[in-house]
């Protein structure tokens, strides 16, 4: 990075989901970032302001879809009622507020209505085309969109007068037994009840037929002949970060979760070959999309996720391993940009002696031209506490790099 004085910086936010971790005995009692050898993370450190953050509150541990809205200046609290807007905004849906959104699973049932299989045999093709077969039903004067997302899952979005979230799964995410039934969890619910269990009877009687499904059980296969439902949620009012902050902007993301939530805010989602959302994800591919992105906006998030995973899996070995990867990653982006404020820091915690999601706060260091450098030169969670942005919330994360950037308005006369 060179600091050439241009007083219009963009922004640039990387996340590392999860990163954040406690002293694991195995390391000798380090945090993998304190065990592994990090020198562009440290570069990060030594070279900017750093701080810790709680993504959403001291104590809470975030869930990554709370976790963005709040480090993309919003508050969980009063906007977030469930992921299932989210992944229907990621998987490229129309969604508008007041929409009910329920995820969905292809599944197999048999003609006694008995569930054989809760993922369709784990289906993976056709299911496009299956999906589209849904997709044009109206009930009770409801607008219906069904649409697949990735291997067996989907999302069906409810639009219309006199909707409610409050109903009850379909999915009991179990096999041999019967779907539920759609039960209104409110006298308010009735209606959306009454639709989603119409949904369900007409789906099975379009899909039992389906020449996609022929062609997979004439192959030996499991048909996708049922929606199982769950996780009922009606997509939130949300301010863009266009209006919001006066940004445009676009997100570098695997996880269709995270993409979901970036799409929600307007954010351009920028689909990169080799992003996959796991442990094996090209980090070097998604770095470059970030960097040409900032050429035509003025903020983008880049999003890995990698480490979260490790620390699910309780394996501190792979999580310092990955830390190795991704700053390979930020070697590339410190030789490449320039003019612009950077980031660096994780949506939460995810400690290998957890095994989930922590309310430990994340490491975090802001770089960029004219920051108030402080004395941390290292990168983890233990030093940057030392630094001079204290301890900060994760919403007030973007307005702080907006000052940096001199994109901030004045508040008073
Ligand atoms: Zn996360
Ligand atoms: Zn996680």
């Amino acid at each position: 990075m060179d600091d050439d004085t241009d007083c219009n910086l963009k922004l640039l936010l990387i996340i590392c989901d999860g990163l954040g971790d406690r002293p694991v005995s195995e390391l000798g009692g380090k945090t993998p970032l304190q065990y592994a050898d990090c020198e562009n993370f440290d570069w990060f450190a030594k070279n900017g302001i750093c701080g810790i953050m709680d993504t959403i509150a001291p104590g809470v541990p975030p869930g990554s879809d709370t976790a963005h809205l709040a480090l993309l200046g919003h508050d969980p609290y009063e906007v977030y009622s469930g992921r299932g807007p989210f992944e229907a905004f990621g998987i490229g849906m129309d969604v508008k507020a007041g929409d009910v959104v329920m995820r969905g699973n292809f599944a197999t049932v048999d003609d006694d209505m008995t569930i054989i299989d809760r993922r369709a045999g784990r289906i993976k093709e056709g299911t496009k085309e299956i999906a589209e077969s849904l997709n044009w039903i109206e009930i009770k004067g409801v607008e219906i969109f069904f649409k697949e997302g990735t291997e067996h899952r989907a999302a069906l979005v409810l639009r219309g007068e006199g909707l409610s979230p409050e109903i009850d799964n379909t999915d009991p995410h179990r096999s041999g037994c019967c779907p539920l039934k759609a039960k209104p969890l409110s006298p308010a619910a009735e209606k959306t009840a009454a639709i989603v269990e119409e949904f369900s009877r007409k789906s099975y009687e379009i899909l039992k037929d389906h020449p996609q499904n022929k062609r997979r059980e004439s192959s030996g296969k499991l048909p996708a002949n049922y929606i199982l439902l769950r996780g009922a949620g009606v997509a939130p009012h949300l301010t863009s970060l266009e209006e919001k902050f006066g940004v445009k902007s676009a997100a570098v993301v695997g996880v269709m979760l995270v993409k979901g939530v970036c799409k929600a805010l307007g954010m351009e989602a920028i689909e990169v070959q080799g992003a996959t959302g796991g442990v094996d994800t090209d980090m070097m591919a998604k770095a470059k999309a970030a960097i040409s992105a900032l050429k035509n906006n003025d903020f983008v998030l880049l999003h890995v996720k990698a480490c979260d995973i490790y620390g699910h899996d309780g394996d501190a070995l792979k999580k310092v391993e990955t830390i190795g990867r991704l700053d390979d990653m930020l070697g590339l982006l410190r030789d490449n940009i320039s003019n612009t404020c950077v980031a660096l820091t994780a949506d939460h915690a995810t400690p290998v002696s957890v095994r989930n999601h922590s309310g430990d706060p994340v490491p975090l260091a802001i770089v960029g031209q004219g920051i108030r450098i402080d004395s941390v030169s290292s990168y983890d969670e233990i030093s940057t506490a030392q630094g001079g942005l204290g301890r900060i919330r994760g919403k007030d994360l973007l307005p702080i790099m907006l000052d940096i950037a001199n994109k901030s308005e004045m508040y008073g006369a």
